[in-house]
């Protein structure tokens, strides 16, 4: 509990003391009713400040307003009727402020539990300077920057690891726990705990890029974006507030003027005392607090499986997603390939493999990796001019004074080179060199291993339609699609196409059904941005699919889109839940509110009831992806 709710809690066991006090211990009128008024003040001075100042602001109908005047009503028509006995005010400020706290207490619990994700920024960085460590801010640190990490810290900032070997924590960042084992050379994200060694890390990114940041960012700004559902109940608020509390006017005046009219006597404080009953029943607070609270849960929760999911909108939209589309390279494969052959070469075939890895030196797909991986050298860009890369076809540049081309059948067609087909199974590199073919080298990537689990389980969650995209050859994707289990399949597209092929898709989409593409961003960027929801591959995805896409995937595991859908329905359950039952009740009291059958006193109770019940649905939400 933080201060402000230990004071409201110290309030209201106040106010509860005296409410049990005088309606216990018979007391002179006067007196009881100072004391009465004391109470009443303890509890509700906050909410008068509040509603005053609304009306000052000229933003008059919020719940503040409701409860103040409901109250001032109760207890202007208690000194009219020349009772003592102010209770009920003070019993529905008592209630009401009792759902506040339990509400801020779980909003805050809930918010921690993001913030445990949250707690994942790190406040310094080492850097050792004659032979001394010293901690600096990593804002202040440059790229290529040696850090140093100690067991128990958190990796600050991107790098690669250039001494030492430890074990990673990385479960706040992708939902899973068995510790990562690194060594030099290896890539580390930051945000993870160093477990047991000292590592030193050289950053390859500034902080402000880095995973841990770009995190941040988008958990931060995920509450921006709204929901229908949640859209749908502030607009609903706007107009239900004013609405109820005309509705209470006219049942504070119109049925006493008809009885008097038809010479039966106004009884106007028993109509004034429906009236304000009726206020207090309508305060929508269940509501307005439960939905965002939902989708909040929902989102929190999803972030601790390693889902990033950027705002409630698209939790809407993909709990009504059911066709998925995929990307190949990245997506369900690893796209790290392994040079499996080199073919028909005039050169040596170290030399073939240099060139391409020359040409590929300034390209970040996972193709152009591999082969600078398989080369092994240390590579001389200054040897490598011209470098122009095409999309979906491969690279064309000058290495050496030489014309350098590398890629698929596509680019040797368009620079019109007759190309030697390959018997084998895999992804063919063709190579040009100043014109004419040199060779290809044969690469081939494997399937992720939760690839083929991950579309069962999107078929088990009922998604209707698999589909896989891919530029590469039509041969290597059926053969992956057929592993996979995947429903159909398209091969040799070239960005636009796939574009295309997506727009197609979803022309065929009926009513509410909707569209996933899933890609690692290499090629596929606008796909991602074009289907109504965008999931990006994380770790290995590119900047700008993590800006592109909807949803991001910490750890590239396929398996978690099923896992997201289902959060994501569930989530959108809890809502639909709570808008029925909250509603249901509200328009049940309104009705015997109006008839004279609820008092302020059930009011209250069925209002700060019906609040509890939904709060603790919603928080149910925090807990949809341990399924
Ligand atoms: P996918 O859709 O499977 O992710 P891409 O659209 O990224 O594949 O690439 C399609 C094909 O284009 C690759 O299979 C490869 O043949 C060729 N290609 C793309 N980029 C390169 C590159 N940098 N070097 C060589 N070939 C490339
Ligand atoms: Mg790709």
């Amino acid at each position: 509990m933080n201060r402000k709710q230990k004071k409201s809690l110290i309030r209201i066991i106040i106010a509860a003391v005296l409410l049990i006090l005088l309606k216990t211990a018979p007391m002179p009128g006067r007196l009881s009713i100072i004391l009465y008024l004391a109470a009443y003040l303890v509890i509700g001075y906050d909410i008068l400040r509040k509603a005053f100042r609304g009306i000052l602001n000229r933003q008059v109908f919020d719940e503040n307003f409701l409860m103040a005047v409901a109250t001032l009503g109760a207890i202007a028509l208690a000194v009219y009727e020349r009772s003592s006995d102010l209770s009920e005010a003070v019993a529905v400020m008592l209630f009401y402020q009792t759902g506040e706290l339990f509400e801020s207490y779980a909003v805050g619990k809930s918010r921690r539990n993001i913030s445990a994700l949250m707690d994942i920024r790190p406040d310094y960085a080492n850097i050792e300077k004659d032979g001394k460590l010293e901690r600096v801010d990593p804002y202040e640190v440059a790229v290529g920057t040696v850090i140093v990490v100690q067991p128990g810290e958190k990796v600050p900032i991107d790098g690669v690891v250039l001494e030492g070997t430890s074990s990673l924590n990385t479960s706040a960042l992708t939902g899973e726990s068995l510790p990562r084992d690194v060594a030099s050379g290896d890539e580390v994200i930051s945000g993870c705990i160093n477990m047991t060694g000292v590592l030193k890390i050289r950053t390859s990114k500034e902080f402000g890029e880095s995973t841990v940041s770009r995190i941040l960012e988008l958990v931060e700004s995920s509450g921006a974006r709204k929901s229908r559902a949640e859209s749908f109940i502030s607009r609903f608020a706007r107009i239900y507030t004013p609405a109820v509390c005309c509705g209470a006017l006219a049942l504070a005046v119109v049925p006493p003027l008809i009885r008097l009219i038809m010479g039966l006597g106004g009884d106007w404080s028993i109509w004034v005392y429906r009236a304000l009953t009726f206020l207090v029943i309508s305060c929508p607070c269940a509501l307005v607090i439960s939905i965002p609270l939902s989708f909040f849960a929902g989102i929190g929760g999803a972030s601790h499986e390693g889902i990033l999911i950027k705002g409630s909108n698209y939790l809407e939209t993909l709990s009504h997603v059911k066709t998925v589309v995929f990307d190949k390279t990245g997506t369900l494969t690893r796209g790290v390939f392994e040079v499996s052959g080199i073919h028909h070469n005039r050169l040596e075939n170290e030399k073939l493999l240099e060139y391409a890895a020359l040409a590929e030196c300034a390209s970040s797909h996972p193709i152009s990796l591999s082969l600078r991986r398989a080369c092994g050298k240390e590579l001389d860009r200054e040897r490598v001019r011209n470098i122009k890369e095409l999309p979906g076809k491969g690279v064309v540049a000058e290495v050496d004074g030489v014309s350098v081309a590398a890629g698929n059948e596509k680019l040797m067609a368009g620079l019109g080179i007759e190309t030697i087909p390959c018997r084998s199974v895999g992804t063919v590199i063709h190579i040009a060199l100043d014109g004419s073919y040199a060779g290809h080298i044969l690469i081939s990537d494997i399937e992720k291993p939760h690839s083929k689990e991950a579309i069962a389980a999107l078929k088990r969650a009922g998604v209707s339609r698999t589909v896989m995209l891919t530029g590469d050859a039509d041969r290597v994707a059926r053969h992956t699609a057929e592993t996979l289990g995947i429903d159909e399949v398209y091969s040799e597209l070239l960005p636009g196409d796939k574009v295309d092929k997506v727009e197609q898709l979803l022309s065929k989409l009926s009513g509410k059904a909707r569209l996933a593409f899933v890609g690692d961003g290499i090629n596929d960027a606008p796909v991602l941005s074009r289907a109504d929801i965008g999931i990006a591959m994380g770790a290995m995805g590119s900047d700008a699919a993590i800006e592109a896409a909807d949803i991001v995937l910490m750890d590239d595991d396929p398996l978690k889109i099923a896992k997201a859908i289902k959060i994501s329905r569930k989530c959108i359950r809890i809502v639909h839940e709570n808008i029925v039952f909250a509603l249901a009740v509200k328009f049940a009291c309104l009705l015997l509110g109006a008839f004279g059958i609820a008092d302020m006193w059930a009011a209250i109770f069925a209002d700060v009831g019906v609040m509890v019940l939904a709060v603790l649905n919603a928080i149910r939400a925090l807990s949809a992806g341990r399924l």
